[in-house]
């Protein structure tokens, strides 16, 4: 029988029912501009310090360095240009961060460099990972800031951040990283880590969309992204998202209570997925087996195109991704699967499911029972899948 497996939880999330409570009264009766000084206003402002508490707590920073934007690229955005112009200042103009990076922070650093900062990009092993001697060889006397992605969101690799952000604090470095992924799978504590800046974001938490965290080390000081009024003790203008806010909060709070049970219950599923879809002549893994998200699957499966199985696969039900939702509807290959050194065919014919607490063994099996049979059907019409098998004979 035909389900719908929403199996796209890397792109974003279902809205979780207790996030939506906490937000529906700021949508409601509680309208109010948080820097108004009658008590409707004053209630929002209260509901907006209550969150910021909430998300300090969460990563053991303090309610100061939290600072609400609308979302993970703006962070991004916003950590990278800000420490970069501040530490121009300086004279340092050198950055490092990844190849596999996402676009908020690869097109961020881009932008960089057309301005005269030289940003290295470091290599990640066949793995997905990086290595830490690498970024120790790379900090030069100009390096103002390192930037990399706590966990990657295609391929679910999850990087040595502490060793990274000790190396970093040693050598006097500035560290970002973009966490948007990692938030809910792993325990972040970002003063024992040693984490001077994080992104993250709502809406890949259950929590909504269009609103997201700058964590900033107290003592930092860089330009804003966003001019205007005083909001954010002056560092990011706009009147505040108050039931984002709230919700994200919310989201915050219930990922990173239960990051042990959210394991718990996805690890056996994932491994599963994965073994099933291993079953399949010609299919490889991409990333880390262990050290990977809870919820990601990412495989290649030869002689498929992406852009076919993803529409095969939204016929039978099921949503899934192929490389990131960002590049879909460019034929470009994932610059994460070439920076792991898949050949540009492998990559086109890679597969994302991306899990989340919601998601069920009938789901899995359903997965399972309907991939196989869709391959099948491609690479019987697929001249590639051709080529390959009588390169094999
Ligand atoms: C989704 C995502 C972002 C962007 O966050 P938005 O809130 O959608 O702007 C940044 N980095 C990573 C790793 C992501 O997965």
């Amino acid at each position: 029988m035909k389900r719908f497996v929403y199996a796209d939880n890397a792109a974003t999330t279902k809205i979780s029912e207790p996030v939506l409570q906490a937000m529906l009264p700021y949508l409601r009766e509680e309208y109010g501009n948080a820097s108004s000084i009658y008590a409707l206003g004053r209630r929002a402002g209260q509901a907006i310090k209550d969150a910021r508490e909430t998300v300090a707590k969460a990563f053991n920073a303090q309610p100061d360095e939290i600072f609400f934007t609308s979302g993970g690229s703006e962070a991004d955005n916003w950590a990278i240009k800000g420490v970069a112009h501040a530490m121009a200042q300086k004279g340092k103009k050198h950055l490092i961060t990844t190849v596999f990076e996402h676009h908020a922070v690869l097109h961020t650093c881009q932008a960089l460099e057309k301005e005269g900062f030289e940003v290295t990009y470091l290599p990640v092993d066949p793995m997905g990972l990086v290595h830490v001697d690498q970024v120790a060889q790379a900090i030069r006397p100009d390096t103002a800031l390192v930037s990399i992605m706590y966990a990657n969101n295609e391929i679910g690799t999850i990087q040595p951040i502490s060793q990274i952000g000790a190396l970093c604090r040693e050598m006097g470095v500035l560290f970002h990283t973009d966490a948007v992924q990692a938030v809910g799978n792993v325990d972040i504590d970002v003063k024992e880590q040693n984490i001077d800046l994080l992104s993250m974001s709502a809406h890949k938490i259950h929590g909504p969309k269009g609103t997201g965290v700058l964590y900033c080390r107290r003592g930092l000081r860089f330009p804003n992204l966003i001019d205007g009024g005083g909001q954010e003790r002056g560092r990011r203008a706009g009147t505040e998202n108050v039931a984002g806010i709230v919700g994200l909060a919310k989201a915050v709070e219930l990922a990173c209570s239960d990051v042990a049970r959210h394991t718990a219950h996805l690890v056996p599923l994932r491994d599963q997925l994965i073994a099933g879809i291993l079953q399949i002549p010609r299919t490889r893994l991409n990333g880390d087996p262990i050290q990977r998200l809870a919820g990601n699957a990412n495989l290649s499966i030869e002689g498929v195109e992406g852009e076919s199985l993803l529409l095969m696969l939204d016929l039978a039900g099921v949503c899934a991704s192929s490389g990131s939702a960002c590049t879909s509807g460019s034929l470009d290959p994932s610059h994460v699967l070439l920076a792991i050194g898949l050949t540009h065919e492998v990559a086109h014919g890679s597969l994302r499911l991306s899990l989340s607490d919601e998601t069920t063994q009938e789901d899995v099996d359903y997965i399972l029972q309907v991939l196989p049979g869709i391959v099948e059907r491609l690479r019987a019409m697929s001249p590639l899948w051709e080529k390959i098998c009588q390169e094999a004979n």
